[in-house]
């Protein structure tokens, strides 16, 4: 149940899978030069699975995924719907977790008997003086993998390997973009590391990376600082202010409430390609009536 606020030409758009939702925006669509991806769930489909475990402190892999997936059962982030479908995959019993508590974008921390158990980022870490200097790290982010790092009463004990999958249509639509004279921008919470690798699969040439989610509206500004026009891509409750900030501020159909309600157009097949799209509607439209 999305609010229509105006339709233009309805059929059109609706046509090219577009739900235009505010009509000043979308004609300043013909004017854009750079568009920011959100990486995780609008480049990539953000559905992880684990792909390696790391033990830091020895002990047994399953007896720290099964802690892990404790604390991360009550979380809806895409990371923990990973970790806890690799525990449910091996049979694990998870102990039941309280006092969960998200870090928003950053980890998540939880009691799990007893024990205080956080689930974070290697940047989180990084910032408390922590860094992890295990050599596996940055040979897993290269790949393009998400790594989180389990504490367990303030000591490091696994890391967690997640593999996501990059859509087929985004190194289209960048291509696309590209054809057009617009610049993509990769937007991420993640490692550097992963910003980089998915970035050069996928022909991006900027990214900003380890981005907290309270910071991505002020990239968009930088942006515009530099004066560029600067449409927003994604899909989560933490791209909002950003797609507000933008000229032009997108939603993945596929993606929450909030993403929606805080966007000028939603591209209902939740395709990246789709963007290029709309800058051919907005100049085919606007053509006609100057
Ligand atoms: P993105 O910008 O890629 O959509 P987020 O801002 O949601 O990512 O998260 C940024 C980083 O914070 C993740 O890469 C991860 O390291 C960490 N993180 C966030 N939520 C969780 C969680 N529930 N469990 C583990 N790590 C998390
Ligand atoms: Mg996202």
């Amino acid at each position: 149940a999305v609010p229509l606020v105006v339709a233009v030409s309805t059929s059109l758009s609706a046509g090219n899978g577009l739900l235009i939702r505010d009509r000043a925006a979308f004609e300043r669509a013909r004017n854009l030069n750079a568009v920011v991806f959100d990486k995780t769930g609008t480049l990539t489909e953000g559905r992880f699975g684990v792909s390696d475990i790391v033990l830091l402190a020895g002990g047994d892999e399953n007896e720290e995924l099964a802690l892990a997936a404790a604390a991360e059962s009550q979380s809806e982030h895409p990371i923990a719907h990973g970790i806890v479908a690799e525990a449910r995959d091996r049979n694990l019993t998870v102990p039941k977790a309280s006092e969960v508590s998200n870090i928003t974008g950053e980890g998540i921390v939880a009691k799990v008997d007893c024990a205080d158990i956080r689930i974070v980022s290697p940047g989180h870490l990084a910032r408390q003086g922590k860094a992890i200097g295990h050599e596996r790290l940055k040979q897993l982010e290269a790949q393009g993998k998400t790594v989180v790092v389990l504490v367990r009463d303030g000591e490091p004990r696994a890391l967690f390997a997640l593999a996501d999958i990059v859509r087929q249509e985004s190194k289209e639509a960048i291509a696309e973009l590209k054809a057009l004279g617009i610049n993509s921008v990769m937007l991420t919470g993640d490692a550097k590391g992963v910003a980089q690798a998915v970035s050069d699969e996928l022909g991006i040439a900027e990214y900003f990376a380890e981005v907290l989610p309270d910071q991505k509206s002020e990239k968009i500004k930088e942006l515009q600082a530099r004066g560029l026009q600067v449409a927003m891509v994604g899909d989560g409750v933490n791209d909002a202010p950003a797609l507000v900030v933008a000229d032009l501020g997108i939603a993945i159909g596929a993606g929450t409430d909030v993403a929606v309600e805080s966007a000028d157009v939603v591209l209902v097949r939740s395709d990246p390609r789709d963007v290029a799209a709309i800058l051919g509607l907005s100049r085919a439209t606007y053509r006609k009536m100057v």
